[in-house]
């Protein structure tokens, strides 16, 4: 875990990868500039956990950097030290989860931030700064309605009882439910509970927004905000266009083509059976590479020389390999070792992932090793 790219670099079998992953640095820079013009008033930070969404949390870190950015958030301890290697002391480094009972002293050695989720990790903070003579810095959650993470309404008078002295408080935070929904009820009710809790403790910058939150207006901006997901390129505003660019190209290679008659099955389970003489592709990706089942005979795929005729995905998705319907595109126009989109600009990855029922995010998240990944 000390450098998750180096992890990904040295699997032996991307060489002859029957697909690509392309990143697109350059366009999360611009998401990023895109999310920090919609919120002038507030810092923008990077939230890079989980790998940066499994795109790679160091190119990733280095190229925001470059951009200005300078506050990172992700989940867990190990993360945050493999991200402090790459990054300079001024640079923050929040740890979502906080810090399991032990792990208070690597935390504070790396310089890393955790964010304190309970009344338990408060004390247990605090009792390190005392026996270490140092008020090192934490951030502090707040449940404002949605009951994960963070210190409820109800235990709020007991946060009058803690030394605020013993610690720097850097920075007050909450998360928001429903943000990707504007309208919703729960957007209002957090914000003043927000709001109204902050008052218990003392002055520190606040955060309320990840991505959709950015977009609800200044109102939820504070002084910080969290984007992870639209920096990726997932729409933050799912009811409107995608105010981001696209971020991640997958392409799969075409294994072998066919031609089937009517009544003929396709794949496992014969869910799917044809009524018409076809031409089928096979491609190499499938469930194993984070193309998820529930894809099958719902998703489909842009051959990038004809990308206005939709190539559905026919029958199950397999471990290893999928089929398309390639019988609208001219004849020969797909080849073996040609690729095809599976995400990108003619596949949006929000559109892809409603048809399984899933969302961006959990795409992004599931896709696999076997790629050759190419950053650009
Ligand atoms: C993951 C996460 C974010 C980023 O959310 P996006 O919707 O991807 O922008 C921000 N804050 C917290 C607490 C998170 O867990």
């Amino acid at each position: 875990m000390s450098d998750l790219n180096q992890a990904k670099d040295s699997l032996p079998f991307t060489q002859w990868a029957g697909a690509e992953l392309k990143i697109d640095l350059s366009a999360i820079a611009e998401n990023y500039r895109r999310l920090q013009k919609k919120a002038p008033a507030a810092r923008c930070a990077a939230v890079v956990k989980a790998d940066g969404y499994n795109l790679g949390m160091i190119p990733i870190a280095k190229r925001l950097k470059e951009e200005g950015c300078s506050d990172f958030f992700v989940a867990y301890l190990d993360e945050g030290l493999a991200l402090r290697s790459v990054l300079s002391d001024n640079d923050q480094i929040y740890i979502l989860h906080g810090l399991f009972p032990g792990s208070e002293s690597i935390c504070a050695n790396a310089n890393l931030i955790p964010i304190l989720n309970s009344l338990e990790q408060i004390d247990n903070w605090i009792r390190f700064c005392n026996q270490n003579q140092t008020r090192h810095a934490a951030g502090v959650q707040l449940d404002s309605g949605m009951s994960r993470f963070g210190i409820g309404p109800d235990e709020i008078e007991l946060l009058c009882r803690i030394d605020w002295k013993s610690f720097d408080l850097a920075l007050i935070m909450s998360h928001l439910a429903c943000a990707d929904i504007p309208n919703h009820p729960l957007n209002f009710k957090q914000l003043q509970q927000f709001r109204l809790m902050k008052q218990m403790l003392p002055p520190a910058p606040a955060s309320l927004s990840a991505s959709s939150g950015v977009f609800l207006g200044k109102d939820w901006h504070f002084d910080l905000i969290r984007p992870g997901a639209a920096l990726y390129g997932i729409n933050p505003t799912p009811q409107k266009p995608n105010p981001m660019q696209n971020v991640v190209t997958l392409l799969g290679k075409v294994i072998q083509t066919r031609k089937i008659k009517p009544d003929i099955a396709v794949g496992y389970g014969a869910s799917f059976v044809s009524k018409k003489l076809m031409r089928l592709a096979l491609v190499s990706i499938g469930y194993a590479d984070g193309f998820l089942r529930s894809f099958g005979n719902k998703a489909f795929a842009k051959s990038q020389k004809y990308p206005e005729i939709p190539l559905p995905i026919i029958g199950r998705i397999s471990m290893d390999s999928l089929c398309i319907d390639i019988s609208e595109l001219p004849e020969k126009a797909l080849h073996t070792s040609d690729f095809v989109e599976l995400i990108g600009p003619n596949c949006p990855i929000d559109h892809i992932a409603a048809t399984g029922g899933t969302i961006g995010y959990e795409m992004l998240t599931a896709l696999g090793n076997r790629y050759q990944r190419i950053y650009y």
